[in-house]
């Protein structure tokens, strides 16, 4: 729960002076790669098994977060809520499933920066009471929420998990309004940071997004009902059609009364533009575009900037398969899979011995020496953040014969921590913060190495670079980040 004072008031110091680095060293020690926090989807559908669809949904959704699963349903008279640490499929079985009964349904799929198993932290979270319950989950990070944390429970809130998702919640309970769209409003105006938002009450599905739309969110329909989720490829796997994105600053109502829609001004649009890069699906859709042809596009811009004389290409699957094909096309070279990966390695709860744990990367990833013995490799990775990795990869592909390794990233230096819901890592802990590219060449034992240039990042993507937040490459954040401490403060106590 969010009871330590003295870190809380350390970061608050830290933020009243404005010191970046105090702030972002008060961050701590935080999981070493980039983590996307959370998958969200919403189902209105009279008539249709909602919990069995919510579960599928959120089954392909899964890489957006795997530390908790949960699912919460109404049958218009009452909230009913189940969900557990782990993986989807481990915590939802037919009983489960069976108990979620209704026409309305919210599910979460959480990725916790927090890491350790606190079950009191596993959304969609029931608050209120009476005719104010509701169920809520969220995709993103409230950079005020200490400060909001603050003012509620001076309110007499009462607070059970330390997610900012709560603040939201009891937030808009606290709103001065009986209607449920109004309290949204209210809590709106004075949420600052990234939110994709769910929320079910005993008779509608509401979903609101921030105003600067950081998270994805989209809209589709199915059998007559309507569904929203964090990606569209949770529409597909459940037979639904995908309708359109959910604006920034807009806020959606769907009861018997069908699809109502309400918008706040919408700020400077900021989508994370690591889900181009990482985050989404490459089968998925965003701002009208699918996401594979715009890494294969990152790949073969990455060939036109840093050509190099090589007798195949691979990308480290799976997120930067495409971009390496996109590179081979480009340079008129082989595409071949060096790296085979364990694709059902993901999260367990069983500590791996000590013995398990030296074998490090190669749990993940199995070379295939055939491929490589004696060629002169390019090897296209989506980024690199802390440098822990890349250089186990690297050692792993030149062990298994590779003549030359010459490492490509689709992404320019990560040189920023970022503030929005994704876990990345604190700015010292960032490689590019601190070491020039040839450093980190060295650092990796790469024979050479190129960043995708912002431009040509830009120029993948093919939409104006003022849709996206950059701020991980250039520091120039499009929420202030000051406010940072009030996430911190919440996350480490
Ligand atoms: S700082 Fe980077 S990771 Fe965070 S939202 Fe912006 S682009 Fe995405």
């Amino acid at each position: 729960m969010i009871q330590d004072t003295d870190r809380l008031i350390a970061r608050l110091t830290a933020a009243a002076t404005k010191d970046y680095n105090k702030i972002v060293e008060a961050a701590g020690e935080k999981v070493a790669n980039l983590h996307e926090e959370c998958g969200v989807f919403g189902i209105y559908c009279p008539g249709e098994d909602v919990a069995r669809l919510t579960f599928f949904a959120l089954f392909a959704l899964q890489h957006r977060g795997q530390e908790s699963a949960g699912i919460a349903t109404s049958d218009g008279k009452k909230i009913q809520f189940y969900g557990d640490m782990g993986l989807v499929s481990q915590v939802f079985d037919e009983n489960a499933l069976g108990q979620l009964t209704g026409h309305i349904a919210i599910g979460h799929n959480r990725y916790s920066t927090t890491g350790s198993s606190r079950r009191m932290n596993i959304q969609p979270i029931v608050l209120g009471t009476g005719a104010d319950t509701m169920a809520i989950g969220n995709n993103g990070n409230i950079v005020n929420s200490a400060h909001l944390y603050r003012e509620l429970c001076e309110q007499g809130y009462n607070f059970r998990s330390s997610t900012d998702t709560e603040v939201v919640g009891d937030l808009i309970l606290s709103a001065p309004s009986t209607d449920w769209i109004e309290r949204i409003r209210y809590a709106m105006r004075r949420l600052q940071g990234a939110y994709s938002t769910v929320m079910l009450t005993k008779d509608a599905l509401y979903v609101f997004r921030d105003p600067w739309g950081v998270r994805p969110l989209c809209l589709g329909s199915l059998n007559g009902g309507f569904v929203v989720a964090s990606e569209s490829c949770a529409l597909d796997h459940i037979g639904a059609k995908l309708i359109r994105e959910i604006d920034p600053g807009e806020i959606i109502r769907i009861s018997q009364n069908g699809v109502e829609s309400f918008r706040e001004p919408i700020r400077k649009r900021a989508l994370c533009i690591f889900e181009y890069i990482y985050f989404a699906r490459p089968d998925s859709y965003m701002n009208g575009q699918l996401i594979y042809p715009t890494r294969t596009a990152m790949g073969a811009n990455l060939s036109k900037e840093y050509p190099v004389d090589a007798d195949a290409v691979m990308g480290v699957p799976d997120t930067a398969t495409a971009a390496g094909i996109g590179y081979a096309q480009e340079a008129n070279k082989p595409y071949c899979e060096g790296l085979l990966k364990n694709r059902y390695v993901g999260r367990t709860f069983i500590a791996p011995d000590q013995r398990i744990r030296d074998l490090g990367v190669k749990l993940k990833f199995n070379p295939l020496p055939q491929m490589l013995k004696g060629q002169r490799m390019v090897v296209v990775d989506d980024s690199i953040v802390r440098g822990t990795t890349t250089p186990k990869v690297v050692d792993l592909i030149r062990r298994a014969g590779a003549k030359e390794i010459h490492m490509r990233i689709c992404a320019p230096p990560i040189k920023y921590p970022c503030f929005f819901g994704v876990d990345m890592a604190t700015r010292k802990e960032l490689i590019a913060s601190h070491k020039s590219v040839e450093e980190i060449r060295q650092f990796i034992g790469a024979d050479s190495l190129g960043y995708l240039s912002l431009d040509g990042l830009l120029k993948s993507v093919n939409l104006p670079g003022d849709s996206f937040c950059t701020a991980c490459f250039t520091g120039e954040y499009p929420i202030p980040v000051q406010l940072e401490m009030d996430k911190l403060a919440l996350e480490n106590s």
